[in-house]
């Protein structure tokens, strides 16, 4: 049975049975695996509302434009038309404008990986268009920094599970797993964001969750349920 609060042993068991069911997930994907940083921030901005296989189109034709730089992006006349793919384009051009000169001034990622995560995720949360799912994102994959990603698979599951009650709250659900988590362990939130997406796509659909294949099922409020009125 869940703790009606997160546990670090919990915690743990919930990563590694999801772990075990789908294996690794080796996030963020890339196109430029040998330049992976910057393509993360231009992804975390571009996935905003928008399905991942449309900022992958959008992120090759930028390549495709000119180096994947802040400084290139920056230059760019018609960066709305060349990310026309991935949603509101204007909108994201904007977004993307912003994160890119905060960037460029901040030092780049020499620059900025000497701040503390409270103080970066502020600055992120400062810049135009940025909200604390795609801070985090940032935080965690482009700055391997141990943040905990809210996102709404993640509110999903774990309303289901039990360790989320009452109106949704990004910064409670974050710190309450971040408080129980292994610290300075990037590697494990990494993991636990990408496996809570698959278990999202494969087995905690958004209607009619299969609580009969989850390895969960045990230890979540809906799935005891689920096995009880068997
Ligand atoms: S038991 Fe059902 S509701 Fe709970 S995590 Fe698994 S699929 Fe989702």
């Amino acid at each position: 049975m869940a703790d009606t609060e997160p546990t670090a042993s919990g915690l743990r068991e919930f990563h590694d049975r999801l772990g075990q069911a789908y294996g690794p997930q080796r996030w963020w994907p890339v196109q430029d695996a040998d330049n992976p940083r910057f393509e993360i921030l231009v992804g975390a901005v571009l996935t905003q509302h928008t399905a991942w296989t449309n900022v992958e189109i959008a992120i090759a034709g930028l390549r495709k434009a000119g180096p994947l730089t802040a400084e290139a992006l920056l230059a760019h006349d018609d960066l709305p038309a060349l990310i026309r793919r991935a949603g509101p384009h204007n909108i994201k051009a904007k977004r993307l404008r912003a994160l890119c000169a905060w960037f460029v001034e901040q030092g780049g990622f020499e620059g900025l990986q000497t701040r503390d995560s409270d103080t970066l995720r502020r600055e992120l949360l400062a810049l135009h268009g940025i909200g604390h799912e795609t801070a985090d994102v940032i935080l965690l994959y482009a700055f391997q920094r141990p943040a905990f990603v809210a996102d709404a698979y993640a509110f999903r599951i774990m309303e289901r599970y039990g360790w989320a009650r009452g109106t949704r709250n990004y910064e409670r659900m974050r710190r309450s797993i971040e408080a129980v988590g292994p610290e300075d362990d990037a590697p494990f939130y990494d993991e636990l964001h990408a496996l809570i997406v698959a278990h999202a796509k494969q087995r905690c659909h958004k209607r009619e969750p299969d609580c009969a294949c989850c390895v969960l099922n045990d230890c979540c409020d809906h799935g005891r349920g689920w096995v009880a009125a068997r």
